[in-house]
């Protein structure tokens, strides 16, 4: 079913979904499923899986010369989509990138998803490879996620790449796509973030999910501002409790957000990382029960492939 049927099913009530990751190359299925297990006694509507692009690795070889490799090391995201449907009855979300894919590569994505009963999808632009600073879209792919929004769409109403295909059957996504309350990295300003969030929507986006945050207080603005602008879509808010110490640097320069000075402080009075894990899953529950006085029809909760302090965030507020 479709995000937005998920959420007009549920007359109001705040749901709880989350996202994983793809394990590490090598690893078994079973890691992700021991992760979803503890988790499904709270009803997620759908779970999402990250997708996760090559990277560019060099070896040295005879003679010190580099040898340049490419390596994705969490493949299966549609793979493991498919394992959750089957085993769960639950809607998987795969996350799907421009960063890699050339338009071709999408439709034949688009096309394997269609196959599994895939629903929804998670239409994003991917970060630049990490030996990379900018962002470079393939030669014959897309540079923004509104075009990737715009190939969904077109599948949608049956258009495919090659126009002398016959009898093509329309796709039925529902297309989800990214947000920043704190503004995306690149964007100038939150009001040039936002005039291009709307024109996702404008091209066939019917979700949105942000970025996390740790002050609610942005996401309400964020949801404001959004609403002045006529972007009248689900806000889906992101929620990641802090676990480690080391975090409070990493988050700020990963992702581009702030952290509030009194959850920084809690933190830095923990004399372990079990102390920290007990002040982020404090912190989180305090956030979610806001939102969730606020209507908000999904919390939905990054779990980075640990379902430990969410299951205790989730007991506490759903
Ligand atoms: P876009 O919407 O394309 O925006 C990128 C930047 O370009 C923004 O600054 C925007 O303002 C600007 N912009 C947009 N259109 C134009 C235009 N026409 N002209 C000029 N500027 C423009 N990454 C992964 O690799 N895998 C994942 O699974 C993944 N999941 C995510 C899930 C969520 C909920 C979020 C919030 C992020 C996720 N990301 C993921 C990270 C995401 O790929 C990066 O944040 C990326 O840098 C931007 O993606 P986007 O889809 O928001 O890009």
């Amino acid at each position: 079913m479709k995000v937005t049927e998920h959420i007009k099913k549920a007359e109001g009530k705040t749901q709880f979904s989350f996202e994983i990751l793809p394990p590490l190359k090598g690893q078994h299925i079973q890691s992700i499923f021991d992760n979803i297990d503890p988790l499904m006694e709270f009803k997620p509507p759908f779970i999402d899986v990250t997708y996760h692009r090559e990277e560019y690795l060099y070896k040295e070889v005879e003679n010190g010369l580099l040898r340049k490799q490419v390596v994705k090391k969490r493949p299966g995201t549609v793979g493991i989509c498919a394992a959750i449907q089957n085993k769960y009855g639950v809607d998987a979300i795969p996350h799907i990138l421009c960063g890699g894919f050339t338009k071709e590569d999408t439709e034949n994505f688009l096309v394997d998803l269609d196959f599994l009963d895939i629903d929804n999808v998670m239409a994003l632009r991917g970060d630049a490879v990490k030996s990379e600073t900018y962002f470079r879209p393939e030669k014959e792919g897309h540079s923004y996620a509104s075009e990737l929004v715009t190939q969904i769409e077109e599948l949608n109403n049956g258009k495919y790449l090659d126009e002398e295909l016959q009898n093509t059957a329309a796709t039925n996504f529902c297309i989800g796509v990214a947000a920043y309350p704190e503004k995306h990295m690149e964007a100038p300003c939150i009001e040039s973030d936002i005039h291009f969030l709307k024109k996702k929507i404008k091209n066939g986006a019917t979700y949105i999910v942000t970025q996390m945050f740790f002050d609610n207080q942005k996401y309400f603005n964020f949801v404001e501002k959004c609403r002045e602008e006529g972007i009248t879509v689900p806000i889906i808010p992101g929620l990641k409790p802090i676990a480690t110490k080391k975090q409070l640097n990493l988050i700020p320069h990963r992702f581009h957000v702030d952290l509030p000075e009194n959850l920084i402080l809690e933190v830095v009075k923990c004399k372990d990382n079990n102390a920290v894990r007990q002040v982020g899953i404090e912190w989180c529950i305090a956030q979610s029960r806001e939102l969730r006085k606020a209507g908000i029809p999904v919390l939905h909760y990054y779990s980075m492939g640990k379902s430990t302090n969410i299951k205790t965030i989730a007991e506490a507020v759903f």
